[in-house]
């Protein structure tokens, strides 16, 4: 389901009412660091650098009282691993997924991040470090060049280009006549979705988060897009600890751990090769597919 991206859904309906470009961008971000919603505690750190490692410590979550989506849950991914969680629909990927950058506070237990709790992390110091791919891409009205640079301030032309290289949208940018000027959205040039999807992993190659979550489009792209995508997306993922929120079993099977979870919780993990091997709930899956 979509309910991860509520938080920044809400935040597009106020972008919408800003002036556009970088000015509003600013703004934008200002609004963001004043959201209210999620205080931090006043001994709350930033964090300099991050490795990567990640905990669930006996998590339990439930977006309404006394409806658990997760009971008990507890989950360690090591520093650069990429992890694919998969199973049927509203099982609760997707929730695990939006615990981690706070979107929503656990109800018991704690998530870490290179052992410390989140919740003393400043918000934004902890959103600093992951890197969020999604399928609805967020593009606001404004040039290529700052849909890429997503605000930060500091990037330089070297950098966004970079960014589109390794994201194989370099050659689109400069078969336009504006090049990275060019206006996108509304009013500007429409992008294909397997072009949105560029755009977004170069977004994320400029910002190099250590920490990727990549919510797995559903939504067919054609057999030779999707190949192009899935390719800059493991390149994107080297080095970075990755929780894919795994809608297909096709483009997991390379992941260092799949995850399988029910409404019971996890119900096995392990490699690919590993699930099949030990036929339970994985091998039924895949034997449907
Ligand atoms: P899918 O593969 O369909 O995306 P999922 O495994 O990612 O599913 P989640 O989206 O995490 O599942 O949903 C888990 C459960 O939480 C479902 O029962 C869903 O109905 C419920 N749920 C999700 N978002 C909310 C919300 N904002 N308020 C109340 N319940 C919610």
């Amino acid at each position: 389901s979509n309910i991860f991206f509520r938080p920044i859904e809400k935040i597009n309906a106020v972008i919408e009412s800003y002036p556009k470009g970088i000015a509003g961008f600013k703004r934008y971000l200002e609004i963001m660091d004043t959201e209210p919603e999620i205080a931090d505690a006043p001994d709350a750190i930033s964090l300099k650098s991050v490795r990567g490692d990640i905990r669930f410590e006996g998590v339990t979550f439930g977006y309404e009282p006394n409806r658990p989506i997760l009971n008990n849950v507890s989950l360690s991914i090591r520093a650069g691993e990429t992890v694919a969680f998969v199973g049927p629909s509203g099982a609760g990927k997707t929730t695990i997924c939006s615990l981690l950058p706070r979107f929503y506070e656990v109800d018991h237990g704690r998530i870490t991040v290179d052992g410390i709790d989140i919740r003393n992390i400043k918000l934004h110091s902890l959103r600093k470090h992951i890197g969020i791919v999604q399928q609805d891409v967020f593009l606001f009205s404004g040039s290529i060049r700052e849909n890429i640079a997503y605000g930060d301030l500091s990037a330089t032309d070297e950098q966004i280009w970079e960014a589109a290289r390794r994201a194989s949208l370099d050659d689109l940018i400069r078969s336009l006549p504006e090049g990275m000027d060019t206006i996108i959205g509304e009013r500007g040039v429409k992008l294909s979705g397997g072009q949105k999807q560029r755009l977004s992993i170069a977004r994320m190659f400029l910002k190099n988060p250590p920490i990727l979550i990549l919510d797995e489009a559903t939504s067919a792209l054609d057999t030779e897009t999707e190949a192009q995508i899935q390719k800059s997306l493991s390149e994107l993922s080297v080095g970075r600890t990755t929780l894919v929120i795994a809608h297909r079993l096709t483009t997991i099977q390379n992941a260092d751990r799949i995850i399988v979870v029910n409404k019971d919780g996890i119900a096995e993990q392990g490699t690919h090769q590993e699930l099949i091997r030990s036929g339970g709930a994985y091998s039924r899956l895949h034997q449907l597919n």
